[in-house]
């Protein structure tokens, strides 16, 4: 056990109850609070955010505690596009009940409008967006849309959503 990790260890205990998502690159947690409002999510909850902490593996990490809140599957989701190697931890009664690492999903529905302006998401209220996600050569996160079938960087929908890549 190295100091590094019984530090990350109390990083995640610290809560009782709720989220703690961890091994955020540095840099992302600022994007993830935004999206936090864009879910309507932590808006009375107690909530830590640690920027550049000592990590391991990174060299330098974010990490967001978040009380008395969990992600539903589809909100997971939204956080994998915003930080692709992320890990979740579950707490409930200061343990950690649940880890995972956010995947990328192969399709996103409903978190994020198309950046197109005449893409008809714009103008049918039924037309729920969604977007085909893939990852080019070059590793770059690629969104493609349901509807006018274009395809977007990430980055490019998430500026387009008000959101910070
Ligand atoms: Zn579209």
């Amino acid at each position: 056990m190295t100091d590094t990790i019984s530090q990350d260890k109390r990083l995640v205990e610290a809560i009782a109850n709720g989220t703690v998502i961890d091994h955020i690159a540095p840099g992302q947690a600022m994007n993830i609070l935004r999206l936090f409002k864009f879910l309507g999510k932590g808006k009375k909850n107690r909530m830590t955010v640690g920027f550049n902490l000592r990590s391991g593996d990174l060299k330098c990490k974010d990490i967001i505690k978040i009380e008395n809140v969990t992600f539903s599957p589809s909100e997971t989701e939204q956080l994998a596009i915003l930080a692709p190697n992320a890990t979740i931890n579950q707490i409930s009664n200061y343990k950690v009940v649940d880890k995972y690492k956010l995947r990328l999903p192969p399709e996103i529905i409903g978190a994020f409008e198309c950046p197109n302006s005449n893409c008809i998401t714009h103008v049918e209220k039924d037309a729920t967006p969604r977007f085909k996600i893939s990852k080019s050569d070059d590793g770059q996160v690629l969104m493609r849309c349901h509807y006018c079938e274009r395809v977007f960087e990430r980055e490019v929908v998430l500026k387009n959503n008000g959101l910070e890549p």
